[in-house]
């Protein structure tokens, strides 16, 4: 039967402890034995569904943890207390000092930042790539690459990232294919596609209600044990661990998620639409347009849609500005950071998110100063919403008529 993520989620079975539809939150740190035994050898890995200690394991964090690895297609999966948590810890579990990473240089500019800032202190070398240049990945690899990095949808510039041949090209070098799916769950499943590890900022569209950041890992049981060995995992050692509380609730939200993909995908489509046809530069991979249209369908689930981002092309700060705040007094949505929420987020992505990125690379990777990316939201009445947008880009001269 062909694989659906909707599905995976719909056929997920929890009884809780009182036979409560959604699992009881387990609000414990520790976990009691009754045999010394048993302890020792929940230590050890050797204790299947034992317990012992909330940092390791919590059973509201299996709950959630299992249900991406439904999601996902993977046998296993561990939950964090952000998407930075899941993402730090994946790559930190892959190399050690000396080693080397190929990235997209167009990636989140907090994963950048950790890349490019943070991996020096311990001798990891990191080259940045346009990542939709398959021969210029394959350039960069060298015998102590460990691990090429990219996003689904590349943020902010909503590349495509052409998850087969990479997975192919890692394959071929005996090193892992690591994938940020933020942008696209349900769309694209990664692991599917030969992905080694697929992580999430759970923060966006999975949990959708921006009330809480957590993140995700999943990937195979032998990677995610690792992870948290406790003598060597780097899950175990650091401790990004997820609060139960939020586990539970963020589980509860996956089960929304289809619907709410649906949604986000249709109104980014109708919006790319009429900005494109209001002779804006447009970037919406659901454009035929957009260079990994085509890409992005043959590696797409059916039926969720090209995705809630959208990205515009102002030219300049200043009109960038100008828009955003007209379009936050308009009620288009928020001026802010982050995306998958309920309500239209926009923000200028080389001042804000993407600003660790020093400026000439943002020119370089193509990133003008004056894009304006949107997660776009729920609404009911998505022309009604253009109206409001349409509105603001006149007033601010962005528009004629
Ligand atoms: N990955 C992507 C693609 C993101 O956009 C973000 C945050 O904006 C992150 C990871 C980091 O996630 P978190 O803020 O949950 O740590």
């Amino acid at each position: 039967m062909k694989f659906d993520p909707a599905n995976q989620i719909q056929d997920l079975r929890h009884f809780g402890e009182f036979g409560d539809v959604n699992p009881s939150v387990t609000d414990s740190a520790t976990f009691t034995f009754m045999q010394a035994k048993t302890m020792v050898d929940t230590f050890q890995g050797e204790a299947d569904g034992c317990f012992l200690y909330s940092r390791h394991w919590n059973p509201s964090n299996k709950y959630l943890a299992d249900a991406m690895a439904a999601m996902e297609g993977t046998e296993a999966g561990w939950v964090t207390g952000s998407g930075m948590g899941a993402i730090t810890s994946a790559i930190l579990q892959l190399v050690s000092c000396g080693d080397h990473i190929v990235s997209s240089v167009t990636t989140y500019g907090g994963t950048f930042a950790f890349l490019s800032n943070y991996l020096k202190k311990f001798n990891i070398a990191v080259s940045f790539v346009d990542i939709t240049d398959l021969s210029a990945v394959e350039a960069a690899i060298r015998p102590e690459t460990r691990l090429i990095y990219t996003e689904t949808m590349t943020n902010p510039l909503l590349q495509i990232s052409d998850i087969p041949g990479l997975s192919a090209m890692a394959n071929r070098h005996g090193i892992k294919l690591v994938v940020d799916n933020t942008f696209t769950p349900m769309i694209v499943s990664p692991a599917r596609l030969g992905a080694h590890v697929v992580v999430y900022s759970l923060t966006k569209f999975v949990n959708g209600k921006n009330d809480c950041v957590a993140g995700a890992i999943c990937s195979t049981n032998e990677f995610i044990n690792s992870l948290i060995d406790v003598n060597h995992g780097t899950a175990m050692l650091l401790g990004p661990v997820l609060d139960p509380f939020r586990s539970s609730s963020i589980l509860k939200n996956l089960h929304t998620l289809h619907i709410r993909m649906k949604q986000h995908s249709y109104n980014a489509a109708y919006l790319a639409e009429k900005f494109t046809a209001s002779g804006i530069r447009t970037i919406y991979p659901g454009l035929p347009s957009h260079p990994g249209h085509d890409l992005l369908k043959s590696m797409m689930n059916p039926q969720f849609g090209f995705g809630g981002m959208i990205a515009i092309d102002l030219g300049t700060a200043e009109k960038a500005s100008a828009l955003m705040e007209d379009m936050e007094l308009n009620d288009v949505g928020y001026l802010a950071v982050s995306l998958g929420y309920f309500k239209t987020l926009f923000s200028n992505s080389g001042k804000s998110t993407s600003s660790e990125v020093p400026e000439d690379i943002q020119r370089r990777m193509g990133l003008s100063e004056g894009l304006v990316r949107y997660s776009v939201g729920l609404d009911n009445d998505i022309e009604r919403s253009w109206m409001k947008i349409a509105d603001s880009l006149r007033k601010v001269g962005l528009l004629k008529d």
